[in-house]
């Protein structure tokens, strides 16, 4: 058989990248994985055990302990959508051993994507650097912050109408500087990715022009 097609598709929060990886997987019928979503099981591990996610340690063993079958359960998928968790996330997320023990993972779904899928798509912020560097297309997602942020606060209010859109804002800036300054797999484009600035494009526009950068 030959080698599955890689789509590496990075970005920061609320950027509408998982909306566009999602869509090109189901055009081209690849397997798809939202990595972030494995960050966050991580999170929601440490602090359903109380612990604090910035306790190295406590990383490292839910990376090893973590069980992709409860990313099938719509209840824990749910509950990991939240910002808390999110921002939980990417303190986990910024620990060199824990991106280690589940970078594996990601590449394995990368290079044998399930069902005999030819192909898969990846997203999360570090997959055309560090997960995939040899992905055949490589797309850099962003959107100005403060479009990304009601974007995130139009999602979030409708479970809780107490959030705020400047608390949103604020959470989201917070992360985004955590994940490009980390020390470990910053998130950054790739030298070889597409840029895409979804700012003012529908998601109509924005999946066109993904697909064309990836059609070529
Ligand atoms: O994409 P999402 O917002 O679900 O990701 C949650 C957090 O997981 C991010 O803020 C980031 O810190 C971390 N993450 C990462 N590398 C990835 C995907 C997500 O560090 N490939």
């Amino acid at each position: 058989m030959s080698e599955p097609v890689i789509i590496a598709v990075d970005g920061p929060a609320a950027s509408g990248k998982g909306t566009l990886a999602r869509r090109l997987a189901a055009h081209f019928d690849y397997a798809y994985l939202d990595t972030g979503s494995l960050y966050r099981a991580l999170a929601y591990d440490v602090l359903r055990r109380g612990e604090a996610p910035e306790n190295a340690s406590a990383g490292l063993r839910a990376a090893k302990a973590l069980d992709l079958a409860m990313l099938n359960d719509p209840d824990i998928l749910a509950a990991l959508r939240t910002d808390a968790v999110g921002t939980a996330a990417s303190l986990v997320a910024a620990q060199p051993d824990t991106r280690a023990a589940i970078l594996q993972i990601q590449r394995d779904i990368a290079d044998t994507p399930p069902d005999d899928k030819a192909g898969a798509v990846l997203d999360g912020r570090d997959i055309g650097t560090i997960v995939c560097p040899q992905a055949a297309h490589k797309i850099f997602v962003t959107a100005r912050a403060e479009i990304r942020a009601e974007r995130r606060w139009q999602e979030l209010h409708q479970h809780d109408p107490q959030v705020s859109l400047e608390d949103v804002l604020a959470d989201l800036k917070a992360r985004d500087q955590r994940d490009s300054e980390r020390a470990t797999a910053p998130m950054r484009a790739a030298q070889d990715a597409h840029l895409l600035d979804t700012s003012d494009l529908s998601i109509e526009e924005a999946f066109a022009a993904a697909l064309a950068l990836v059609s070529h």
